[in-house]
């Protein structure tokens, strides 16, 4: 397998060159519109501890969306199943920020992945964390075994600056009952979250607890039990690309999660995590480049979970 993670790895640009320019940076954050658009890299790391990278993959980017993935994985520790009668487990085929959904739902969200999601699973873990900022940063920097992961100031303050729908998304759960804590704190909390900035390689070993059935990647310890790790790459096979979760299927077949700030994390059960990242995204906001990218890698390693 090794010598042929670095083969197809070296065809991975050419097959990302041809869809350059096909998409174009989220600009909905402003600050993320500042990204060179140019960029490409991936990142895998596998259960046995071989790292592999290809170009920027040891660039920071902001994980955006991707960062719910930690805030479930946080929850469900903390929570366990009795999360899943606040957030559903269904795809939503519906954008990630729609207010709709949650209208005829009656506050349900229909899963962690989507914002309404997050924000309810971001208001389970005020509960539980004494100093929620510093104790999200201190988990994810524990996973990617980094502790120069960072908030990114200028990335929260932009979205906190243009948080209406986010803001209006978690009136609308605390009006249905399924927000507890002020929404000031759920909202800066969950702005927070999305403004990490991270690498492809920081990523991806971050991301191995959940190819080695929750174990951490650096720490004798469980991240999730063997059971939560597979609910939560079920939820990203499911949900975790939006309204766009059957294409990935259809074309990738691993779990993955997404984020607009052009990175997407997919999993490879028993075997590895993988992140690339490319700014430009398509219309349901999803990284082009990276979702070409892990289709090619999937073809070629003739390895997914079908
Ligand atoms: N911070 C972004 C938002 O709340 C995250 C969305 C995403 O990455 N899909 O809209």
């Amino acid at each position: 397998m090794e010598r042929n993670i670095e083969e197809i790895l070296a065809l991975v640009s050419g097959v990302v060159a041809d869809v350059q320019g096909q998409g174009k940076p989220a600009d909905y954050i402003p600050a993320l519109s500042e990204v060179d658009r140019s960029k490409f890299g991936m990142a895998i790391s596998t259960v046995d501890g071989r790292d592999f990278v290809i170009g920027d993959a040891e660039k920071r980017f902001s994980i955006q969306s991707i960062s719910k993935v930690f805030c479930l994985s946080m929850a469900i520790h903390y929570s366990g199943e009795a999360l899943f009668e606040r957030v559903g487990v269904e795809p939503s085929g519906t954008p990630f920020n729609s207010l709709s959904q949650l209208d005829y739902e009656n506050g349900l969200p229909r899963n962690p992945f989507i914002n309404s999601g997050a924000l309810v699973t971001s208001d389970i873990l005020l509960e539980h964390l004494g100093s929620p900022n510093q104790d999200f940063l201190d988990f994810v920097r524990g996973l990617s075994n980094n502790i120069d992961v960072h908030y990114d100031e200028r990335v929260y303050r932009s979205e906190f600056d243009h948080g209406n729908r986010n803001a209006a998304l978690c009136h609308y759960l605390k009006s249905f009952g399924n927000i507890k804590n002020d929404i000031s704190r759920i909202l800066d909390f969950y702005f927070y979250q999305c403004s990490l900035s991270m690498s492809c390689i920081d990523l991806a070993r971050a991301f191995r607890f959940l190819a080695q059935d929750g174990a951490h990647p650096f720490r004798e310890e469980e991240v999730v039990s063997r059971l939560q790790a597979r609910r939560i790459n079920s939820l990203m096979m499911t949900c975790g690309t939006y309204d766009e979760a059957g294409e990935f299927a259809f074309r990738v077949g691993l779990p993955c999660k997404s984020g607009v700030g052009g990175g997407i994390v997919a999993i490879m059960p028993g075997e590895m995590s993988i992140c690339v990242w490319g700014p430009e995204l398509g219309a349901k906001g999803n990284s082009i480049a990276g979702m070409r990218a892990l289709e090619f890698f999937v073809q070629k390693t003739g390895h997914s979970v079908f």
